[in-house]
């Protein structure tokens, strides 16, 4: 048996989703109409999304088959590997087994790519011409832009401004995918002429480049959008992880003790954990498990678990979720894909029933930890990643300590080959450990709709 990557064959690739909603011991608060408070339909939802994605949305069968021609895509990069980190372990000496399942190994180095196929499959079989969508740091952007030039789809993407100017590497990747890439705030939509109007240098936020991909989609009959975390079907579509990851656990005779993975909108966290959770919550045994957020953006640890809107402009339906206030602007520290205001709808659920623990770890401490890691293992993590990897350590050294062996298993979401400017200014100490403050989060959350 393989020590150090645990493989499976094509044939392992999962047939199905695992769809959590059939496991919860309490259903999901509804999802709110903006004006009327009222709890929407599917029919409110058809205007921005294709109708298989919205039942995937709602339903609460457990398996969800994946469609043939998605697998065949998957086939490509699936199933990725789950590596040992031996090396790392000898180097902080602990007694620990870890393990981290490599997303990376996509095409546009990321898990997101598992649902940028399955959404553009979706829209494709709808007939749909033209997916829009935002993208901060770029990588969704890069993952939709591949899988919309597999499946004959225009893609127009929403670029969070300091990004378009500060990370051109992505954009460019994005472009020669063939996708049209428009920095946010932009004078093309309403929501983006209402930001610049009070604030012409606007960086811009996930927040406001939401809303003007959504009104982009609301106006245009043959466009629709696409979201790449948050939304229950985006869980949905990670699941390919958590179920290759229990195969492969399986072939190295391990049982996992700890899950751990970074939240940013909760996707690849929720991809690793839920088919364990699903099992926690049917029988109540399994793993302890870890979502691990950003000091500088502690949505799980010091948001409120409230009725919010997803974007700045309050253009998209009232979800109950881990929220910091839609009119939230993060410092800009350097894990651009952990910066929204909210969390997914499922995880936050997850972190209430007391399913998930939550923990907030500065980015100083995350690229300290990145930087051993890659220096054990090689690889160059996405600094979204080393929070998992960071949380790791800890669970790591607590081991050391209590003289105990424990199995950690992390998901390494994504590579940073894109981010190697982050690591140099780590490396010439220009980051800082930003802690979003108490009374800062108290005035975030003052203007929370009333529901
Ligand atoms: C987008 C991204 C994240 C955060 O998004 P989630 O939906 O919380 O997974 C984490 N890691 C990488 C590499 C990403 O690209």
């Amino acid at each position: 048996m393989a020590d150090v990557k645990h493989t499976l064959s094509e044939s392992d690739i999962p047939r199905s989703w695992y769809n959590i909603q059939a496991d919860l011991p309490e259903p999901l608060p509804p999802v709110l109409h903006p004006q009327t408070k009222q709890p929407i339909g599917p029919a409110d939802l058809e205007p921005l999304f294709p109708r298989a994605l919205i039942e995937q949305e709602v339903a609460t069968e457990r398996d969800i088959p994946i469609p043939n021609e998605v697998r065949e895509i998957y086939r490509q990069w699936r199933p990725t590997p789950l590596y040992r980190a031996r090396r790392w372990e000898k180097e902080i000496g602990t007694p620990a087994q870890i393990y981290y399942k490599y997303e990376g190994a996509s095409p546009v180095g990321s898990h997101k790519a598992n649902t940028a196929v399955a959404q553009a499959f979706a829209n494709r079989e709808a007939g749909v011409k033209r997916i829009t969508t935002e993208t901060g740091a770029g990588q969704w952007g890069s993952a939709l832009a591949m899988a919309c030039s597999f499946l004959g789809l225009n893609l127009a993407v929403y670029m969070v401004r300091i990004s378009f100017n500060q990370k051109p590497y992505r954009r460019g990747l994005m472009e020669t995918y063939g996708a049209s890439v428009t920095p946010s705030p932009s004078s093309e939509t309403e929501a983006g002429r209402a930001v610049l109007a009070e604030h012409p240098d606007s960086t811009g936020s996930l927040g406001i480049a939401i809303s003007e991909a959504v009104e982009l989609a609301a106006r245009n009959g043959g466009t629709k959008y696409a979201l790449g975390s948050v939304l229950n079907h985006v869980m949905l579509h990670q699941t390919v992880i958590g179920q290759e990851t229990a195969k492969q656990l399986e072939l190295a005779d391990a049982e996992p003790d700890v899950l751990i993975g970074c939240v940013g909108g909760g996707s690849n966290f929720a991809g690793l954990s839920f088919p364990f959770l699903g099992r926690k919550f049917r029988d109540g045994s399994g793993p302890r498990i870890v979502a691990v957020e950003p000091s500088a953006c502690p949505t799980l640890t010091k948001g409120k678990y409230a009725y919010d809107f997803g974007d700045s402009a309050h253009l998209t339906p009232l979800i109950q979720m881990y929220t910091l206030g839609s009119g939230f602007v993060p410092s800009g520290f350097h894990a651009g894909g952990l910066r929204y205001h909210g969390m997914g709808p499922l995880v936050s659920h997850a972190l209430d029933l007391g399913g998930i623990e939550a923990l907030a770890v500065d980015q100083i401490e995350t690229f300290s930890s990145g930087v051993e890691f890659a220096q054990a293992e090689g690889i160059l993590p996405a600094p979204e990643t080393n929070h998992a990897i960071a949380a790791a350590r800890r669970e790591a050294m607590r081991c050391k300590d209590e003289g105990k062996g424990r199995t950690i298993v992390f998901n390494l979401s994504g590579h940073g080959h894109f981010d190697v400017q982050a690591y140099m200014d780590y490396h010439a100490g220009k980051l800082s450990a930003y802690e979003y403050s108490e009374a800062e989060v108290a005035d975030a959350l003052q203007h929370l709709p009333e529901v």
